[in-house]
């Protein structure tokens, strides 16, 4: 990093403590940034990167629930509008017990660069909760969205914040939540909040978005990185979460033999492939431990706390969440003959690991950059209800443009910048540009 940059980094992680995941995302965008100042001046004499680092607004709320027995709970709400340059907030929303407000500034910085990078007009923020959803009866999910709801929705607005789903947020928690905000504002607003189901104002192609997104970019990936394509490849995807469950679909539809899959119990290996079918009923429908996919695949394999990482394959997907690949990982890919790591989930690769895997030539595709067809298909969720339209949706090829546009604007940033195949170079200067150029015009400072 450059002087200027580096003390810029020490000065927002000293007014940040204990943001550990927040100072990992800034260091990882900060540490590309140098050659675009010191070809913008412009950029540093109006204060872009500070700005950039400060969200707009961080809204912290308390938020009790009753559980079936009558107990009362009180868990944290979060919502961090981080930049809205370019478009109204936009970012999913997260229930899990490790979320900290250090969790959400980190996915909605990172989202900064990623909705930036569709080309679309959103801008970025994320939210979430401590709340932990396992073992919730539908009941208390109820609750729990109503609650959490009840605070949140001034600050929402189809113009103004618009929310999603994220880990522990799916398509019925999003119904939970946009039932409570019609009820308190008696708006059927369709557009505040997007992974709805379509049978009321959402787009089918939502949920498997992100997945599909993150193959169509794997395939361009190869294409330009090895000349290579997926057909033939042994791949391993982590989670079996919306992500990695779709991303599963696609591999295997392109012709790739998607050996393993886990949870955060364990993982799953099937060397006949992993029958996604099962992964959706027991994920989506039933909502229950990978390990039951044994009950109906006796062939496959269980092991408890395994580390997917282990297992040869030409792809590996991380779709699970952050820090999932360290750097030990990164070099048991490497010696297993890995070609190529994309990923699924926002920032599942340690610096560390990402330096191993770009040092010996493993493809590697940023979060921010190859899962964005998720955030990409909610932009269109939002102009399909602008126009309160129910019959017009958009088609997997749309998907499949825009994330062809995002590898090409990746490639050809990293090639600009003397860095060629460096996607995380290329991402991160893409859309920082974007940004950048609007905040300039607005003159916001
Ligand atoms: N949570 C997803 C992401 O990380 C999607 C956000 C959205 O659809 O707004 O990009």
């Amino acid at each position: 990093m450059s002087d200027t940059i580096d003390s810029l980094y020490e000065q927002i992680v000293s007014r940040s403590p204990g943001e550990s995941e927040f100072h990992q995302a800034l260091y990882e965008v900060l540490e590309t940034l140098s050659p675009v100042l010191d070809k913008h001046p412009e950029y540093k004499e109006h204060k872009i990167i500070e700005l950039l680092c400060e969200p707009e607004r961080q809204i912290i709320f308390r938020v009790p629930w009753e559980d079936d027995n009558g107990g009362i709970h009180v868990n944290r709400g979060f919502r961090v509008g981080f930049n809205s340059a370019i478009g109204p907030y936009k970012g999913g929303l997260r229930f899990h017990p490790s979320v900290t407000l250090g969790t959400i500034k980190f996915l909605a910085f990172e989202q900064t660069f990623k909705n930036a990078l569709t080309g679309l007009p959103i801008g970025s923020g994320k939210g979430g909760s401590d709340f932990d959803p396992k073992g919730k009866s539908d009941r208390e999910i109820m609750r729990f969205c109503q609650s959490f709801m009840t605070q949140l929705y001034r600050y929402l607005g189809e113009s103004t914040d618009v929310p999603a789903g994220d880990i522990g947020v799916g398509t019925r928690e999003i119904g939970y939540l946009f039932g409570q905000y019609k009820r308190i504002t008696q708006r059927y607003e369709s557009g505040v909040i997007t992974g709805k189901s379509p049978d009321w104002g959402g787009t089918w192609i939502r949920k498997k978005a992100t997945g599909y997104g993150v193959v169509f970019f794997c395939e361009e990936m190869l294409k330009a990185v090895h000349d290579e394509t997926i057909k033939g490849k042994t791949a391993v995807v982590s989670g079996s979460g919306n992500v990695a469950t779709y991303a599963m679909e696609k591999l295997k539809v392109s012709g790739a033999k998607v050996i393993a899959c886990s949870d955060s119990d364990g993982v799953i290996i099937d060397e006949n492939g992993i029958n996604v079918d099962t992964v959706i009923d027991l994920k989506e429908v039933r909502r229950v431990r990978i390990s039951e996919y044994l009950t109906s695949h006796p062939t496959a394999k269980y092991i408890e706390n395994g580390n997917i990482w282990e297992i040869p394959c030409d792809i590996a997907l991380p779709c699970a969440t952050q820090n999932e690949l360290k750097e030990d990982d990164a070099k048991l890919l490497v010696k297993n003959g890995c070609i190529a790591v994309c990923e699924g989930a926002n920032m599942p690769s340690t610096p560390e690991a990402i330096s191993i895997l770009q040092s010996n030539n493993v493809a590697f595709g940023p979060g921010k950059a190859a899962n964005a067809g998720g955030v990409a298909s909610s932009a269109l969720e939002m102009q399909v209800n602008a126009m309160h339209s129910a019959s017009y949706d958009y088609s997997e090829e749309r998907l499949h443009e825009i994330m062809n546009h995002i590898h090409r604007a990746c490639c050809q940033t990293a090639e600009e910048f003397g860095e060629p195949h460096n996607y995380v170079l290329g991402a991160n200067i893409a859309g920082f540009r974007r940004v950048a150029n609007a905040m300039l015009a607005f003159g916001l400072i």
